[in-house]
């Protein structure tokens, strides 16, 4: 049996809920309820993770993982083939009534498919994790697409958090909306802000040296404003190991921090010591 977390001390167990999974796994979710209602606070920074759903990737965290979208190509192709028949089909006859009926399951069928990597991707992180700390849903990333992908990415994000913010609920994960303004642009280590458009790729702070995959940086600092709204006191370093959920691709951040690298001394000994 695996256990992916402790139970705290303080907390009284209400429910115990078997249940298993379409892949086949059995989980017993233990229901618990501490004195103030809330889920206990995390206490290990390694089950603390902060996300940045991105743009070119989909999601990027702060353990360096990157996850990429499903690849719907197939779903796409088949659905552009049935919208395409559809309009050889004369208008109201009764084939196209009949091929109006595919292009609906197609466009069902991709949806489902989106969904279904949704479903999966914040089930990962509400289970792997105490603390999930993810950006207040608002038009910032989404001002950066061009405006045919911005509903659906848009949608998508939504739809994303709306389930992650669910099965934190369900599991007992605290579920953190952050403020968005500056992630990207803040250096995770000293905090000096850099004008960085979409195509620049790699965060390197002009002021402290510090560098990182652009997304990686972003999910440091959305992982420290999470720290901050929970009242957890922020860790020497930020969590550096690639852990992975099944079905994904992990693109290593080409520069890990460890504790005691010349970078990390430079740039958080000196506001410990004042
Ligand atoms: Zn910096």
């Amino acid at each position: 049996m695996i256990s992916h977390r402790e139970v705290p001390a303080d907390a009284t167990i209400k429910e115990v809920v078997v249940k298993q999974e379409p892949t086949g796994e059995w989980f017993a979710v233990l229901g618990i309820e501490t004195e103030n209602g809330a889920p206990p606070k995390p206490e290990n920074p390694e089950k603390c993770v902060g996300i940045d759903v991105g743009i070119l990737k989909y999601a990027h965290d702060s353990d360096g993982t990157a996850v990429e979208g499903p690849d719907l190509t197939d779903e796409r192709e088949r659905l552009e083939r049935a919208q395409r028949d559809l309009s050889r089909k004369d208008h109201g006859s009764a084939n196209y009534e009949k091929q109006q009926r595919v292009v609906a399951r197609r466009h069902a069928d991709l949806k489902r498919k989106r969904r279904d990597f949704l479903h999966k991707l914040s089930n990962y992180y509400a289970r792997e994790y105490d603390l999930v700390a993810v950006e207040d849903l608002d038009a910032k990333g989404l001002m950066e697409l061009p405006s045919n992908s911005r509903n659906r990415a848009g949608a998508a994000w939504g739809t994303f958090l709306r389930m992650l913010e669910y099965k934190c609920d369900r599991e007992g994960t605290h579920f953190v909306a952050v403020n968005p303004r500056g992630t990207t642009k803040e250096c995770s280590k000293c905090g000096v802000e850099t004008e960085k458009p979409l195509w620049v790729r790699e965060h390197s702070c002009p002021s402290c040296g510090f560098e990182a995959d652009r997304d990686l940086n972003a999910a440091y600092n959305i992982l420290s404003r999470g720290f901050d709204q929970v009242g957890v006191v922020h860790p020497d370093s930020m969590p550096a190991e690639t852990a992975l959920p099944p079905g994904t691709v992990a693109v290593p951040a080409e520069r890990v921090l460890e504790t005691g690298s010349p970078v990390l001394s430079e740039a958080v000994r000196p506001s410990r010591a004042g």
